[in-house]
């Protein structure tokens, strides 16, 4: 076996699928929420004996390596080093496949994010510059311990320090504008730091490698942050800070803290609370949602709901209640984010508030009563009105059965009311259809027999030749794969999934995906010969279709031979329909039975 056949048998596909999307069984077939598009009724399912996922909504699918690529945005050679790593295969091979280009820079990359986090760090005490930007630190109650804990660091006004620090390590320039840390001027003539007098806040990924840096401002200057653009290692949107040292917490206590920025994330974290992660933004990202769901799926959400903000925090919680969040609110009194708060009112203040943070939607229920009050009907209905939207986009039934009980107690409205209204909320959001995948004209009897036939080799050994021999399958979509299928057969081999599907275009590919992680049982025996037989008829009736044009233009060339020949032809194949239908009948008797 070669070490991708290795590392591919050792991963379990439904382990790895796993730490990202919530599987459930479902017949043969393991099924979840699909993590590339939104969707609210699973159509995301991965075959456990096989090794393949397939999302029946957008059409993604492959084996746990594409799984990876798509997932982390990495390249195969990427994905497979993580698997690998996970499953503790060590790889040896390099070759082509271990050591491509892109991976390469990658690796450069990370080094020089390394050196670099390095480099500020040593700034910070090292000289008097970033003595004073560490003594402002200090300041804002920020200990020793934690600054070395989170790696701060201080980038020198100088202008040019990091610059030349790699550059005497032999960093090629290319190198190091693709860092994104370094920039060529206006005149291109030479190159400068880009982060100069700010503290530096080092953003890892999930695997606590540096990627990125965050710059902050000791005085006025604009912007107060500054971040590292976009690199072949850093996509913004993908990342939540402090989610490598996080991370486990989350995970063991089931809920995560999310807070907006660098600062906010250190102060939590320094009251001893490490379950908090930062989005850098109240935008948050369903690429971020994703990451955060691998952890946990509750969430206390630590943003000013009533901050110039308000607009994009409010799609935030909205996009978490849709991703199936359980979500809470803190919203800390006088509008503080949370580092100026446990500064100014303390630690134990803040665990108190985080305790009793409520639920989102009685969150949105304490606010509309407040505006609304619920003395008088209008503002119980106004109060119901403002909080239905919210409910309708909760895609467990149960936890919004409960959500909209509760609501129908506080509002003191009737809750059949509130339910039929909750029900036309739901119609009036019509939510958005992800873009369908490419239909392919394969028959129900097609998709059903190269299902059997791939996961009972016996019942394709049976059937599938004379399928082929009596042109059974020509014309059809599926031909190809089914002639494929009888030549490795042919040859004396098993059909290995991976490396067969390999072999297919992508249209195919899809479409055997899609056979096997179908949600019906797998055909027997007995319903693989149905389908044979329901082919045949097919073929039949294509045949008879034909057959009657070319009758019509011999009766008039009064071509007597042919037009004998071509009823004869006729009769016979009518003889075959006949024959056919009655065992498909026979078949479809004893199987209602
Ligand atoms: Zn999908």
């Amino acid at each position: 076996m070669s070490q991708v056949e290795d590392v591919r048998a050792a991963a379990d596909i439904v382990k790895v699928v796993g730490e990202y999307v919530q599987l459930r069984k479902a017949g043969a077939n393991m099924m979840g929420l699909c993590p590339f598009h939104q969707e609210k009724t699973p159509s995301f399912a991965v075959h456990p004996g096989k090794q393949i996922f397939h999302c029946f909504g957008c059409g993604a699918g492959g084996d746990v390596f594409k799984f990876i690529m798509l997932i982390d945005n990495v390249t195969f050679s990427e994905a497979l080093e993580r698997l690998a790593d996970k499953v503790g295969i060590r790889l040896t091979q390099t070759g082509p496949a271990g050591n491509d280009s892109r991976s390469q820079e990658r690796t450069a990359l990370y080094k020089i994010h390394e050196i670099a986090a390095k480099f500020y760090a040593t700034q910070l005490t090292g000289t008097s510059e970033g003595r004073a930007a560490k003594a402002y630190l200090l300041d804002r109650g920020l200990k020793d311990e934690v600054i070395g804990r989170f790696l701060l660091g201080y980038a020198p006004r100088d202008g040019q320090a990091l610059t030349r620090h790699l550059n005497s390590l032999g960093f090629s320039e290319d190198l190091l504008l693709k860092t994104g840390l370094v920039l060529r001027d206006g005149a291109g003539s030479h190159l400068f730091d880009r982060f100069r007098g700010r503290v530096i806040f080092p953003i890892a990924n999930e695997s606590g490698k540096v990627i990125a840096f965050g710059g902050r401002t000791l005085g006025d200057d604009q912007p107060k942050y500054l971040n590292s653009p976009e690199t072949p290692i850093y996509t913004k949107s993908r990342v939540l800070y402090h989610l490598d040292s996080g991370g486990k917490a989350i995970r063991k206590q089931d809920y995560a803290i999310l807070v907006e920025g660098y600062m906010d994330c250190i102060a939590v974290d320094s009251c001893g609370i490490e379950n908090v992660v930062a989005s850098c933004g109240t935008s948050l990202t369903d690429a971020q949602i994703r990451l955060l769901g691998r952890y946990s799926r509750r969430v206390v959400v630590n943003y000013d709901p009533d901050s110039a903000g308000m607009a994009a925090t409010e799609r935030s919680l909205n996009a978490l209640l849709e991703a199936g969040f359980e979500v809470k609110v803190l919203a800390l009194p006088g509008g503080l984010d949370p580092d100026s708060f446990i500064r100014k009112r303390g630690e134990a203040e803040y665990r108190r508030l985080l305790a009793e943070a409520p639920g989102y939607i009685d969150y949105l229920t304490d606010r509309a009563i407040s505006v609304h009050g619920l003395k008088s009907p209008q503002g119980k209905l106004a109060v119901a009105n403002a909080v239905l939207p919210y409910l309708a986009r909760m895609p467990n039934s149960i936890l919004r059965s409960e959500m909209t009980g509760r609501l129908a107690v506080r509002a003191m409205l009737d809750d059949r009311l509130l339910r039929e209204e909750l029900k036309r909320a739901a119609v009036e959001r019509r939510p958005e259809i992800a873009g369908r995948p490419t239909e392919f004209k394969a028959s129900p009897a097609e998709r059903k027999l190269l299902r059997a036939f791939i996961e009972e080799p016996e019942v394709m050994d049976e059937l599938l030749p004379g399928l082929v021999s009596d042109g059974i399958l020509s014309g059809l979509v599926t031909e190809e794969i089914f002639t494929r299928l009888l030549e490795v057969r042919n040859s004396g081999e098993t059909v290995d999934i991976h490396s067969f599907s390999e072999n297919l275009n992508s249209e195919g590919r899809q479409l055997l995906h899609e056979c096997l992680l179908a949600s019906e049982d797998i055909p027997s025996r007995e319903d693989a010969i149905r389908f044979c037989d329901a082919l045949r008829r097919r073929k039949i009736e294509r045949e008879l279709s034909a057959l009657n044009p070319a009758i019509d233009a011999a009766g008039k060339e009064q071509d007597w031979t042919r037009l004998a020949a071509l009823n004869q032809n006729k009769v016979f194949l009518l003889k075959e329909l006949a024959r056919i239908r009655e065992t498909l009948e026979i078949g479809n008797k004893t199987l209602t039975k």
